[in-house]
């Protein structure tokens, strides 16, 4: 059993404003939001980072679920950003592959 923070999001055993779900998905509002709109989508099951993704399908499931998030939250047409965080030089902090999905204000670029 995985005692990574966000397993146990994905188990259900630490509460989360849950917005999206599917079998091997699930999308929650990040608790410390940097956008109007900024939402977590992790798979369900524990992958460290993107460098240790290899399931295709996963990862084009939760582009695809990413997109209709998007259209969920009223902000595809304006736009959004979807960033991806890999290890220390990306500045990931939680380890379990998450994709945050910012929006409802101008996203800056290049990033910090
Ligand atoms: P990273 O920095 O790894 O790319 O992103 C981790 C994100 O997880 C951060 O934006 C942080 O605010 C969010 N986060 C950390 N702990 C929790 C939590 O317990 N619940 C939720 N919903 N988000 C969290
Ligand atoms: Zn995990």
């Amino acid at each position: 059993m995985q005692e990574c923070l966000f397993c146990r999001i994905a188990r259900k055993e630490i509460p989360a404003d849950i917005v999206w779900e599917s079998e091997t998905i699930l999308a929650f509002r990040d608790i410390a939001p940097v956008a109007p709109t900024h939402i977590l989508i992790i798979p369900k099951n524990h992958i460290p980072s993107l460098n240790e993704a290899e399931d295709p399908q996963l990862l084009g499931q939760i582009l695809l679920a990413a997109k209709e998030i998007a259209r969920q939250e009223k902000i595809d047409g304006e736009g959004y950003r979807i960033v991806n965080n890999i290890g220390e030089n990306g500045g990931q902090s939680v380890g379990h592959l998450h994709f945050h999905l910012l929006g409802g204000r101008r996203i800056g670029w290049p990033p910090g």
